[in-house]
C-alpha cells in the first residue's frame, strides 16, 4: 500500500513551529512580495502567502503594480525594501507583465533578502555546494517532505522532469547534494518512459496533466507531482495519474495538497532564516 506524502500536514507543523519563534520576538520577520500581473492564480497565491506569513506571526506586505508601471518603478522600490531594516525576505512574484524584464528585477534584490533564491548569486552557490542565502522554495520543499517520512535519498536513481529554473534544476541540484543519482528529463527527451520507469525517485514537473500515467513508474518507486494544473471542471490536477500510479507506488503527492503547502512553508522557513541572518549580522 502506498504512502501519501501529506505535504499539507507538514506544511502545518513547520508554520506551527515558525508562529511559536516568532511569538516572543519583538522585531518580527517582515517579509515584501510584489504582484505585478493580473493573472488570477497568481493572485491567489499572493494572498496565500499573506495569510501563512500572519498565521506564522511574520510582518507581510504586498505591492501591486499595474501593467504601466516600468522595471524602474518596480527597481526603486526594491531599493527601498533592500535598505529597509524591518523587511528581511522580498520575493516577486512571477510571471511578471510582458513588458517588464524580470532577470533586471531579481538581480535588483539584495541577495541576503532573496527569498525565492532566483538571484543569480543564490542559484550559482547552489550549483556550486555553497550555501545560499537562500534555497527556492518548492525544491527545498520537495527535499523537506521527503525528509519528514525519513525517505533516504543517497544512492538512488532520482529522475527529473523540466528543467526550470524554479524547480527542475535546483530539484536537480538539490538531490544531487544528498548523493541522489540524478536524471533530468525535459520536452526534447526521447523515450522518456523508458527512462522514468527506472527511478526510484520520480519528481513530474511538466504542468502537462496527466502525464505520468502507471506504465511510466516502476513498482515501489516514490513520486513526487509538482504539477499544479486547473481542469476543464475547474479542479487541480497535477502531472501524475494519481488514481492509477498510486497503486503501484510507495509514496506518493497529492495535488493538491502535497508540494504546494510546503512550497509555502519554505517561503516562511526562508523568511525566517533571512531574518535571523540579519540579526546575527548586527551583532
Ligand atoms: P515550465 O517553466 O513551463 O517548465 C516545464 C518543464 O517541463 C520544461 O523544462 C519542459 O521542457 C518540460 N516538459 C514540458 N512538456 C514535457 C513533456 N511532454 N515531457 C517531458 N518534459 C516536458 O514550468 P515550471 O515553472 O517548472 O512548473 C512546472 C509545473 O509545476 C507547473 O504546473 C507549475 O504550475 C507547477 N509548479 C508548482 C509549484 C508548487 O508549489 N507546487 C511551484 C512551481 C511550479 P523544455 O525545457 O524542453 O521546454
Amino acid at each position: 500500500m502506498t504512502i501519501i506524502l501529506d505535504g499539507k500536514k507538514s506544511a502545518n507543523s513547520i508554520i506551527e513551529t515558525l508562529r511559536k519563534k516568532t511569538a516572543p520576538l519583538k522585531q518580527k520577520p517582515g517579509l515584501a512580495v510584489i504582484l505585478a500581473n493580473d493573472n488570477p492564480a497568481s493572485r491567489i497565491y499572493v494572498k496565500t502567502k499573506e495569510k501563512k506569513a500572519k498565521e506564522a506571526g511574520f510582518n507581510s506586505f504586498v505591492y501591486q503594480f499595474d501593467n504601466n508601471t516600468t522595471n524602474n518603478q518596480i527597481i526603486d522600490l526594491i531599493d527601498k525594501l533592500n535598505k529597509n531594516p524591518d523587511i528581511h525576505g522580498i520575493l516577486v512574484q512571477l510571471p511578471l507583465f510582458s513588458r517588464l524584464d524580470e532577470q533586471k528585477i531579481i538581480e535588483a534584490i539584495d541577495p541576503k533578502k532573496d527569498v525565492d533564491g532566483f538571484h543569480p548569486i543564490n542559484v550559482g552557490k547552489l550549483h556550486i555546494g555553497i550555501e545560499p542565502h537562500a534555497v527556492c522554495c518548492t525544491p527545498r520543499g520537495i527535499i523537506r517532505l521527503l525528509k519528514d517520512y525519513n525517505i533516504t535519498l543517497e544512492g538512488k536513481n532520482a529522475v527529473v522532469i523540466g528543467r526550470s529554473n524554479i524547480v527542475g534544476k535546483p530539484i536537480a541540484a538539490l538531490l544531487l547534494k544528498e548523493n541522489a543519482t540524478v536524471c533530468i528529463a525535459h520536452s526534447r527527451t526521447k523515450n522518456l518512459q523508458e527512462i522514468t520507469k527506472k527511478a526510484d525517485i520520480l519528481i513530474s514537473a511538466t504542468g502537462i496533466p496527466l502525464l505520468i500515467k502507471e506504465d511510466f513508474v516502476k513498482e515501489g518507486a516514490i513520486v513526487v507531482d509538482v504539477g499544479i494544473i486547473k481542469n476543464e471542471e475547474g479542479r487541480i490536477i497535477g502531472d501524475v495519474d494519481f488514481s492509477e500510479v498510486s497503486k503501484k507506488t510507495s509514496y506518493i503527492t497529492p495535488v493538491p495538497g502535497g508540494v504546494g503547502p510546503m512550497t509555502i512553508a519554505m517561503l516562511l522557513d526562508n523568511t525566517y532564516e533571512l531574518y535571523k541572518d540579519s540579526i546575527n549580522e548586527k551583532l
